[in-house]
């Protein structure tokens, strides 16, 4: 439809401005944590003094860095797609896990998991993780007072096209249905300060790109169930 036509050119149009505007705050970002490392050896002994300031700073530098690097992702993803080969979507959750220990440190929230694929998804293996870690961080966000998170993976054909589902649940505070409309739309978040809205958007792109799906279950208050389904070949 027209409407939707129109859509897709704004959309490619805030991905060119987008990819442009990030590519510009790489270079001074890049300076500023060239000369963090500079202060850091001029410092020396005094090191300690400032270490908590520096360190601060190094954060927060980092985590420019990743908004960045997940805008580029957004406007230009087929630039940054990487190379596809078959990988157990178990053995992917399970590197996953250890990057997220420090978020499930502070909480109580009880890691479940169900493993029954036997079948290897095609995707390039830096993009799964980072699709499960979108996830696997949201479900843990949505739990701020704890609750269980749950990883099941089971051998699944669509339409003849043998793949695997991979499903990530929680307990936590589900969305409205105005919401769950929304979740998918690139800048579209409820977290004020911490969200950037561009993690389903991404994962969206990311798992349609090999041929699979994205499907969210969600009951405001009890939880939200999302499935991603992906073949097994292109
Ligand atoms: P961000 O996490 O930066 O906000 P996302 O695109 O990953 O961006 O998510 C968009 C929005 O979808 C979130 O702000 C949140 O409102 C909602 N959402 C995503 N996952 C969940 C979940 N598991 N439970 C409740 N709400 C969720």
């Amino acid at each position: 439809t027209t409407k939707q036509l129109i859509m897709s050119e704004k959309l490619a149009a805030i991905g060119e401005i987008t990819a442009g505007v990030a590519h510009e705050i790489n270079n001074p970002i890049a300076v500023i944590q060239g000369n963090l490392e500079v202060l850091r050896m001029l410092l020396g002994d005094h090191a300690k003094v400032a270490s908590t300031e520096i360190r601060l700073i190094d954060e927060q530098v980092d985590r420019i860095n990743q908004i960045v690097m997940k805008l580029l992702q957004f406007a230009k993803p087929d630039e940054y797609a990487g190379y596809a080969d078959r990988h157990a979507p178990d053995e992917v959750i399970s590197d996953c896990l250890p990057l997220v220990r420090h978020l499930l440190r502070k909480t109580d929230i009880e890691v479940v998991r169900e493993a029954t694929a036997s079948r290897l998804v095609l995707m390039n293996r830096t993009e799964l993780q980072q699709v499960l870690i979108n996830l696997i961080v949201n479900a843990i966000h949505a739990m701020p007072g704890g609750g269980t998170l749950t990883m099941k993976t089971w051998d699944m054909n669509k339409e003849d096209v043998a793949g695997v589902s991979i499903e990530i649940s929680d307990t936590g505070v589900g969305m409205s249905a105005d919401v769950i409309a929304r979740i998918f739309d690139p800048f579209y978040t409820t977290k004020s300060r911490q969200g950037t809205g561009l993690g389903l958007s991404i994962t969206q792109t990311l798992v349609s790109r090999q041929g699979g799906d994205i499907k969210v279950e969600s009951i405001e208050g009890t939880g939200t169930v999302f499935t991603i389904w992906l073949p097994e070949n292109a």
